[in-house]
Formats: structure tokens, sequence, C-alpha cells
């Protein structure tokens, strides 16, 4: 592997508290009324200097506070964090240091505290702009709130981008073309805007609830590529859209497999071919990083199979697609030698795979199916 060993990395952070658990969510978020705020910080800084010891002479290239709802951290506790990992690793010149915040009266309030606090880029979980449907996703915020948390956002960064959710029941294409307009006037370079999935776990999935049809759905996807192309905000990720130059680069680390390190209640890792993952309750996690002075749960070493299937997964998720270069760089093996030459040549005739003997890329038509694809064009 010819990549330096000491190339910057991602670290995320992860907040597993909401206010309340919305019908969809399969994330690992809980309701909680006694967080010991002190507590949660003195856990994040001692986790943060002891993967410190593993990761010297690295620097930091982009920080995620995801969750969860970390716009329900104390700022100070953000400003604690933000300042340890200066400390230890440095951050680099242009640190890309993003907060998942949602739209509530309490938390938009709280925006420029985290600014102050060296926040840099927020994404809001807006998820609609109508009022029924916020009731019917379960969310916790009014339309009014969406606004304001909107207008409060852009005027305190520079950068900010907010979700939506589509392919909702009962959803028009209409409806969705009108409510996806409204949103760009709202926004500024980044949109993420996902289907809505019925997950396992969840209170939908309990209900009985079903996906929407597959045509309407292939649809409504369609139109979305359609009207966010027009607005200078092509797909850059199946679910991700932006102005070029607004991508969130702590995303691209994920889906290029560079490496990152996570920490918090079910965080996990990608650093130097390991996978590490940390304990997933929250109450397990912190009680750990008490009293045996770390979070991890378990870590395995990934061997260039599991690399080069991984790699494949999470890159062609993305519009550009997937260096042969990048990938034998990580990987020290050829990209073609990973792939079905039946099934490549199928997708490319099928029109779901571009190939021009650098890039692998999926079409627009490729994105709809990726699964399917992938299916087909990885040797395993
Ligand atoms: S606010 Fe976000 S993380 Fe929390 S329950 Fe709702 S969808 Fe899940």
């Amino acid at each position: 592997m010819s990549y330096s060993l000491s190339r910057p990395f991602g670290l995320y952070i992860h907040w597993p508290f909401c206010v309340s658990k919305c019908p969809y969510c399969d994330f690992n978020s809980h309701v909680s009324s006694g967080i010991d705020a002190d507590l949660w910080q003195r856990a994040y800084v001692q986790e943060l200097e002891r993967i410190y010891q593993e990761s010297k002479n690295h620097r930091v290239s982009s920080i995620f506070f995801g969750g969860g709802t970390p716009s329900l951290m104390r700022a100070q506790t953000v400003e604690a964090i933000l300042n340890k990992i200066e400390q230890l690793w440095g951050m680099c010149e242009n640190v890309e240091i993003t907060l998942e915040a949602n739209p509530t009266t309490v938390e938009s309030h709280t925006f420029r505290d985290f600014r102050t606090a060296g926040i840099n880029r927020l994404s809001i979980g807006i998820q609609s702009l109508h009022a029924d449907v916020l009731k019917f996703l379960g969310r916790a915020h009014s339309m009014d709130e969406a606004r304001t948390a909107l207008d409060l956002a852009a005027q305190t960064f520079d950068r900010y981008s907010f979700d939506l959710i589509y392919a909702r029941p009962d959803q028009t294409l209409e409806s969705w073309r009108s409510e996806l307009k409204e949103a760009l006037t709202y926004s500024k370079g980044h949109l993420s805007l996902y289907q809505l999935t019925i997950e396992p776990g969840t209170d939908f999935h309990k209900q009985g609830m079903q996906p929407i049809d597959e045509e309407l759905g292939a649809d409504l996807f369609d139109l979305t590529q359609d009207i966010l192309e027009t607005a200078n905000m092509p797909a850059y990720e199946i679910s991700n859209h932006a102005v070029q130059g607004q991508e969130s680069r702590h995303n691209l680390i994920y889906w290029q497999g560079d490496h990152y390190i996570g920490i918090g209640p079910g965080a996990h890792s990608r650093f130097q071919n390991q996978a590490i993952h940390q304990i997933y309750k929250p109450d397990l996690w912190i009680k750990s990083v008490q009293e045996k002075q770390s979070g991890e749960q378990k870590r395995k070493a990934l061997d260039i199979d599991e690399r080069a299937i991984e790699l494949l997964l999470m890159g062609l998720r993305l519009r550009d697609g997937l260096s042969a270069d990048h990938f034998e760089k990580l990987t020290g093996r050829p990209l073609l030698h990973q792939l079905d030459t039946q099934g490549l040549q199928d997708m490319i005739e099928l029109g779901f795979i571009d190939w021009d003997q650098n890039y692998l890329r999926p079409t627009e038509d490729g994105r709809k199916c990726l699964n399917a694809v992938l299916e087909k064009l990885i040797k395993i």
C-alpha cells in the first residue's frame, strides 16, 4: 500500500440522544431524561486521548458530530472536544467541522454558540416542508420552526445543508416537485434527499407500513435528478446533491475509502486497515470509558478482499465512481481483478456502468438499481 501512513483522517463523534424517537429511525438514538453533560464531555475527551496514542503523526481533515441529535449537546462540550482535537493532532488548514442539528426553537437558537465553538458547517434535519408530513414522520419541530432554523443557519454559517425525506406514502410527483422547488429557495449549495425506507425494528416496520410502489419511487428519483440538475446541484452521491465545491468532505472520506476514526456509542472506524467498533449502548459505553478507560468493543484486521469489496460498494455510490489508481493504491490490487469480466461487460451493454479504463462509474440508470449492479459486477 503506497498511500502515506501519515495522511490526514476524519473524526466522527456520535451523540446518541434525541428529544423523541422518529418512527422511521433505525439510528443509534435514544430518549433519555438523565444525561450528565459533564460526564459525557469527560468521556469524549478521554476517548480522544486514548485513540491519539495509535494515530499520532496524522492531522485531522474533517470532524463530524452526528447522532442522535448533537445540537442537543452543550456548545461548551463541542468546544472542549474541538480544543482537545486541535491540541492532540492539530487540524488541517481547511478543516470541515459539521454538526447535525434539528430545527426546534431551542436548538436553532444555539446555532451561533456552535459557530463560536468552532463548527463551520451545519446539517439540519428538516425532513419535509409540509406540516402534515412532519407529523406523519413524528418530527419534534413545526413548519415555522423549520423555516426559522433555515433562516438562522443562512445568517450564521457559510456552509449548511439540510435533509428531506421523499417517496412517502401518498406522495405525488406534483407535490414533491413543489416541495423541492421551495427547498431550493432555502438551499446554500448542498441538499441530502433520502427515499423513505422501512427498516426492521422501527415503529413504521412494526406498524406494517409498506414502501411505495417501485415504479413511483423510480419516477420520484428521476424527477429529483432533473430538478436538482437544472438547479446546478447534481447528485454527487446517490442521495446527496451539491453545487461543485460544496460536497461534504467528511462523507467523501467514507465513500472514497479513506480512513476515519469514530468515537461515541456505536461509532466505528476504518483506520490502517482495521475495522474498529465502539460499544453500542450509551449506558454501557460510558460505563466502559469510566471503568476501563476505553469505549471500544472489538477490532478486526481487514484483509485485502474485504477492503476491496468495501471500496467498490462505497465508491460506486459516487457519480464520479471509483478510480482504478485509487483502488490499486489502497488494496495493492488492480481494479479489474476484482470485477467479474462477464458481469462488467453485461453492465456496460445494459447502460448501467461506464468504464474508461481508469474510472468505473455507475450511470444514472445504474445508480437507481445499484445493489443489483454491484451483485453482477463484484467477483467475490
Ligand atoms: S431526530 Fe434523527 S436520530 Fe433522532 S430519532 Fe429522529 S431521525 Fe433518529
